[in-house]
């Protein structure tokens, strides 16, 4: 515990990419501005990364979580080039951007101009397969619906969509496009947390397909054979994911990070204002600065002790848990032409995917010549017991949607499943209001600051974002004098 006069410590617990995007800014902006200040990161597995794990097997790439993100929000592809990888950034792939949905047991194209819950263009709607005609004519409607009436009060997505373009767009596209990014119950998550734009949409267009065609004639013309979840919008590694946590680890000062350190506790001395990590093994830890880079339940297990109504809080923010099933195939044992980058699987259709993405067609050099490697989702909010099954359940129930959906002959070469506990947060109704009452609880104690994908946004962009801004709350709190002016002000101060 012993701290040379004048240095400060800081913490960071959880290494993930948010813990990592956190430490990185913590030690480059000492090393930039010249400041005493030692920092830590503790992780309790034996590798960085948390969900983002990348393997190389057989020459092909395998993703265990997440495989991309969006190059919309401009963190990640600004930590990207902030950390020299701007050449390694890559695409998807510009040959088969359209995506399907199941309907009836069949794969359908999501019709062109379509986006996540209603279209803007005319032709593909009208012709599509992936409504009956009742529900695109009920979808029609929100040319007519009026504005809903002056309400500051949150809505869930299936309320929103219902009641704008009725049962079947939620069914049959928005529960499993949108769900499926949130692996969330449609029925609980909150509009204003997740889907802002198309609030935003209603309250200015009034009809979200009016609103969408406006958007599409700014933009300028629509990219031919563009549908679906807009796959263009998104960027990753050639590498894989893991590109970027290596990245970040490379660029730590050597004895910054250490591994298998499970930390049970944080409380603070009141004598001495210092905050006291307490290990699973070995001494306590002190420090003047925390960040608890953790979901929201790790967070809550920590400060039980500290903060019980915070801890609670914190606790209140539930998670979902998923498996993604990879399996490589050989070209030949698939009949389904894979001319587009994945499939989405509505609940309605009963089935034991949610998803399946396309991977070795969605970006180049993921399988050799003559494979397919494909990525299979399962659980979620809304089929919680599925993510339990043993591994060779798992693979059973994938190959046999497989072999309906795709038409999967033989056996795949290789089978691999990766587990994601309580990994994704469920951003439930009245979801902002929730997260600012906890960040105003958090600010009673100086040095401590919450971040991670809890709080404002699930992709890794959000969590680099959430990561930089906790770094630069904490060097704040730490050296008001030094760091004020050097620091963006726009940055949110959560510490
Ligand atoms: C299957 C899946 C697919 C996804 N796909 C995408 C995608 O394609 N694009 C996208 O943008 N986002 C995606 N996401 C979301 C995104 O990947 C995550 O939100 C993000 O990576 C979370 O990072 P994190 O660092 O906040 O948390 P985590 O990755 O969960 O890291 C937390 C770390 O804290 C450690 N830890 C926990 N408790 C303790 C403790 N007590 N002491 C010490 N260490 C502790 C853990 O071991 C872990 O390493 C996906 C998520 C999942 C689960």
């Amino acid at each position: 515990m012993e701290q040379a006069a004048n240095r400060k410590r800081a913490m960071v617990i959880g290494g993930g990419i948010t813990g990592l995007t956190a430490c990185y800014r913590l030690t480059q902006q000492a090393q930039a501005d010249n400041l005493p200040l030692d920092v830590r990161l503790l992780e309790t597995s034996d590798r960085l990364g948390g969900v983002i794990a990348t393997r190389q097997e057989d020459g092909l790439l395998l993703e265990e979580g997440p495989d991309c993100f969006l190059a919309t929000k401009p963190w990640g592809v600004e930590m990207c080039d902030e950390l020299g990888l701007s050449a390694e950034l890559i695409g998807t792939t510009t040959e088969h951007r359209q995506s399907f949905v199941v309907r009836h047991g069949k794969l359908v194209p999501v019709p062109q101009g379509f986006y996540l819950m209603a279209p803007s263009s005319l032709w593909p709607f009208v012709t599509t397969r992936a409504f009956s005609w009742p529900g695109k004519l009920r979808m029609a409607l929100d040319l007519a619906l009026p504005r809903r009436g002056a309400s500051e009060d949150d809505e869930s997505l299936a309320d929103f969509v219902t009641r704008r373009l009725g049962r079947e767009a939620l069914e049959r596209m928005a529960q499993p496009m949108l769900g499926g990014i949130y692996t969330a119950d449609p029925r609980h998550l909150s509009m204003q947390a997740t889907m802002p734009q198309f609030l935003e949409m209603e309250r200015r267009h009034r009809s979200l397909i009016l609103a969408l065609r406006h958007q599409q004639r700014q933009v300028g013309v629509q990219q031919p054979g563009v549908s679906g979840a807009r796959y263009g919008l998104f960027a990753s590694l050639r590498h894989g994911m893991q590109t970027l946590v290596d990245a970040l680890a490379d660029r730590l000062p050597a004895g910054t990070v250490h591994l298998q350190t499970l930390i049970r506790s944080v409380r603070r001395d009141p004598d001495s204002r210092h905050w006291i990590v307490s290990p699973q093994d070995g001494p306590d830890l002190e420090a003047d600065a925390l960040c608890l880079a953790l979901t929201a339940p790790q967070a809550a297990r920590l400060l039980t002790g500290l903060d019980a109504e915070l801890a609670a809080g914190l606790q209140n923010i539930s998670y979902a848990s998923s498996a993604v099933v990879t399996l490589a195939c050989d070209r030949a044992d698939i009949a389904h032409p894979l001319n587009g980058m994945g499939f989405v699987v509505p609940v309605v259709e009963q089935r034991n995917l949610i998803a399946c993405s396309f991977s070795s067609v969605k970006f180049a050099g993921r399988a050799p010549d003559g494979k397919v490697l494909l990525r299979a989702f399962v659980g979620g909010a809304l089929q919680q017991e599925q993510a339990l099954w043993s591994d060779a359940e798992l693979q059973d129930a994938v190959c046999q949607d497989l072999r309906q959906l795709l038409g999967l002959t033989g056996k795949p070469t290789l089978c691999h499943v990766s587990r994601h506990p309580n990994a994704m947060p469920q951003y439930h109704i009245g979801h902002l209001a929730r997260i600012e009452r906890l960040e105003a609880a958090a600010r009673r104690w100086p040095g401590l600051a919450l971040a991670g994908n809890a709080y404002h946004g699930v992709g890794v962009p959000d969590c680099i974002r959430s990561g930089d801004a906790a770094a630069r709350g904490l060097l704040q709190s730490l050296f008001p004098k030094v760091v004020n002016g050097s620091l963006s002000s726009e940055e949110t101060i959560r510490c």
